[in-house]
């Protein structure tokens, strides 16, 4: 049997960790992979000259499915996070992020499935910015107020732009109902804040309740204001069943869900597009922990259970999944991050769960 290429993007900080245990577990599934493993981020970019190398770009359109760890992003100044160009080089348009309470995990709830599904392309990460005082940000300034008289702004702003479309709009909120139906799911929540950013969020809402109309009788359809949605989530977390946000709510919120669910250690994710699929935790690099063997590996093994269920293999999916699982529900041979007590001395590394989930495999 011919093996399934798939492209690693090991990442930086924790990523080579993690996707080290990811690796090793998928492989002990008895899948048949072949791994391409290519590199971005700040150590390439001192190589190569870029965060982003194109050979990553062409494995990943190549082989149409990736598995990549985290990679740090300068605050403040330095290159654009390689992670929002990745999703938007590959149209990568959907940001599925289940959140599931396993047990063993430490929760304040006793069940939580949520899936979150996050606009990936626009919104305020569309990377439109102008600089305190640059002569855009001046000119932009200059036209805003021409446009609208009534625009009051303090002098010298640094400007985002907030582009939300009908185009992306609709196809992320069918993509929930879609995922919605996949999944055996109820209901899916819209969130944003239309109230006051009437034209972008009022846009969002608008036209997802017009998608919503497409699936009346099939999948019920509400909305929540993101502030609201955000206390409701964490007194009332199971009255939710599918989110579908904009790319910054998306964001905060699905930080928000991890909580609720033992933490971002445990929090998988996948990035999709026509055709195209790049899975990867929703925690970043935690450059604290790199090369400490101490990082959750969870995330990241869950987020190749995503990956290996997308491209058809879902028994070994079921497989690791419930292997893992068992491994949380035990509570032994788990990260710091998963023990009651942080200092815990019982807590092992990152590479030894990953040996206990493979051993709970056989
Ligand atoms: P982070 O997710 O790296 O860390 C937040 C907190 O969670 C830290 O306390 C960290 O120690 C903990 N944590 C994260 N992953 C963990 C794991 N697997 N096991 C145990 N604990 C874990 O977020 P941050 O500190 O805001 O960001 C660090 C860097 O990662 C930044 O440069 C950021 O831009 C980048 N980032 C990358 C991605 C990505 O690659 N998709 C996503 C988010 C953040």
């Amino acid at each position: 049997m011919s093996k399934r290429k798939i492209t690693l993007i090991p990442g930086d900080g924790i990523g080579p960790e993690v996707s080290l245990a990811m690796q090793r577990c998928v492989d002990a599934t008895g899948v048949s992979v072949e791994w391409e493993t290519v590199h971005a981020g700040s150590e390439i970019m001192e190589k190569k000259g870029t965060p982003l190398p194109d050979d990553v770009l062409e494995s990943v359109k190549k082989n149409r499915i990736a598995i990549k760890g985290p990679i740090t992003t300068p605050v403040g100044s330095g290159f654009r996070s390689v992670n929002v160009a990745l999703r938007k080089e590959l149209d990568l348009y959907a940001c599925l992020r289940p959140c599931k309470l396993y047990p063993g995990i430490i929760s304040p709830f006793d069940k939580i499935n949520l899936i979150i599904v996050r606009e990936n392309t626009e919104d305020l990460y569309s990377g439109i910015e102008f600089d305190a005082g640059t002569a855009e940000a001046n000119t932009l300034v200059q036209k805003i107020t021409e446009l609208n008289p009534k625009a009051k702004m303090h002098p010298k702003p640094a400007i985002s732009i907030k582009p939300i479309s009908q185009f992306a709009t609709e196809r992320i909120v069918k993509f929930a109902f879609e995922t919605a139906i996949k999944n055996n799911r109820k209901k899916v929540t819209a969130v944003h804040k239309a109230n006051i950013m009437k034209c972008t969020d009022g846009l969002f809402l608008r036209v997802a309740k017009e998608v919503a109309r497409q699936y009346e009788g099939k999948i019920a359809f509400e909305d929540r204001i993101v502030d609201n949605m955000s206390m409701q989530l964490v007194q009332r977390p199971h009255e939710y069943d599918v989110l579908v946000l904009p790319n910054l709510y998306g964001d905060i919120i699905s930080d928000l869900c991890a909580g609720l669910i033992g933490g971002l250690g445990i929090a998988p994710g996948a990035n999709i597009g026509e055709g195209i699929a790049l899975f990867e935790a929703t925690h970043g690099s935690a450059p604290k922990y790199k090369g400490l063997n101490k990082a959750n590996p969870t995330a990241m093994i869950l987020s190749a259970v995503l990956m290996l269920d997308h491209i058809g293999e879902t028994k070994a999916a079921q497989k690791l999944e419930n292997a893992v699982a068992a491994i949380l529900k035990e509570g032994r041979s788990v990260t710091y991050d998963l023990k009651k007590d942080r200092n815990d001395s019982t807590a092992v590394g990152t590479s030894q769960m990953a040996d206990a989930i493979i051993k709970a495999m056989r």
